[in-house]
C-alpha cells in the first residue's frame, strides 16, 4: 500500500514518523476520515472545512491547500485501487524536544494520509440487522468538538461494548446522551428525529450535518436537543451517523429493544437518501 508522509508518496514499509512526534507523545494532533464509494470521496469539502477548524482551535496552521489535499486523497485512492473504503488523514504539531509548551512557530507539522479498503462499505449486513449499544459515562475531555487523536476513552468504550456482546457505546453526561464512541446519536419518537445540539460536548459530524439537511428537505421533523438514556429506551427507533457507517440503525439500547427489534423506517429511509445524495455529490 502506498501512503503519504510529509510531501512524499511511499510504500507503507518505508514511511516513518519521529519518536519525538507530538502526536505520539502528547496526542497533539487532529485527524479526518473521509469515505470512498465507487472510487470517489464523500463530502470531501465538509471534512476539509472541519479540519481547518480543528487546526485553528489548537493554534495550528493548515499546511496544505484544499486543492493539494484533494490531489493527495485522489492519488492514494487511485494508486491503491480503492473502490470502497476510507482515507485517513492526520496532522500533528510535528517533532520537537519533549516539552509541554508548544514548539516554536515554524516547526514542520507531520502530515500523514493512508487508505483502508472496505469492499462493500455501503451494503453492510449490520445495516440490515441494526446494531446494539450500551450506555457508559462520558469520561472524555471537554473539547470534543475538536477532532483530536486522543481516542483512548472511545477505544475503551468500544471494548466495554464488546465485552457485553454489543456493537458500540453511547456516552452519557449529566444524564444526557452525548454521542457514540465514533458517531453521532439519534432517536426517533412519533416521527420526530432528535439529536443532541452542537456544542463543545460532541463532535460536529459531517454526516450529521448532511443527514439533518436531507431530513428537513424530506419534510421530516428534527429537534436538536439533549435526550436522556431513558427517553432513548422508549423511542420508536434510533440510529447513528458517521463517515464510515453512514446512517446505521440501532435496535437495542442496554436491555431495551426498540420497536420490533429491527431497523426502523426513518433510519432506513435516511440511509437510502444519504447514500444516494452523497454518491451523486462525491468527488
Ligand atoms: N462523534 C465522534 C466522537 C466521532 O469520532 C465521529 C467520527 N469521527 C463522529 C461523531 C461522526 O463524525 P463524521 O460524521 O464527521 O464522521
Amino acid at each position: 500500500r502506498t501512503v503519504y508522509v510529509n510531501g512524499e508518496f511511499l510504500p507503507e514499509e518505508q514511511a516513518k514518523v519521529s519518536v519525538f512526534d507530538r502526536g505520539f507523545l502528547f496526542a497533539d494532533g487532529v485527524y479526518e476520515v473521509t469515505s470512498v464509494l465507487g472510487g470517489k470521496l464523500i463530502d470531501f469539502a465538509g471534512h476539509t472545512k472541519r479540519l481547518d477548524r480543528s487546526l485553528k482551535e489548537l493554534g495550528m496552521e493548515m499546511p496544505l491547500t484544499e486543492d493539494e489535499l484533494l490531489g493527495i486523497h485522489r492519488h492514494l485512492v487511485e494508486e491503491n485501487g480503492i473502490e470502497d473504503g476510507l482515507v485517513y488523514l492526520q496532522i500533528t504539531r510535528g517533532a520537537a524536544d519533549r516539552d509541554f509548551a508548544y514548539p516554536e512557530a515554524g516547526t514542520p507539522q507531520t502530515v500523514v494520509l493512508f487508505t483502508q479498503a472496505k469492499p462493500g462499505l455501503a451494503d453492510s449486513p449490520q445495516a440490515e440487522r441494526g446494531i446494539r449499544v450500551i450506555t457508559i459515562p462520558d469520561e472524555r475531555w471537554g473539547r470534543r468538538d475538536i477532532k483530536t487523536v486522543q481516542l483512548l476513552y472511545p477505544s475503551m468504550g468500544k471494548m466495554m461494548a464488546k465485552a457485553e456482546g454489543a456493537d458500540d457505546a453511547w456516552m452519557v453526561e449529566d444524564d444526557c446522551v452525548t454521542e457514540g464512541t465514533s458517531n453521532n446519536a439519534y432517536i426517533v419518537k412519533n416521527g420526530t428525529i432528535v439529536t443532541r445540539h452542537l456544542g463543545t460536548e460532541i463532535l460536529h459530524g459531517i454526516t450529521r450535518s448532511a443527514v439533518l439537511r436531507f431530513a428537513r428537505e424530506a419534510q421530516m421533523k428534527v429537534e436538536e436537543r439533549a435526550f436522556t438514556p431513558d427517553e432513548a429506551k422508549e423511542a420508536d427507533e434510533a440510529f447513528i451517523t458517521s463517515a464510515s457507517s453512514f446512517v446505521m440503525p440501532v435496535v437495542q439500547i442496554d436491555e431495551a429493544t426498540l420497536g420490533d427489534g429491527t431497523p426502523g423506517p426513518v433510519a432506513r429511509r435516511l440511509r437510502e437518501i444519504y447514500l444516494e445524495e452523497s454518491r451523486k455529490a462525491a468527488v
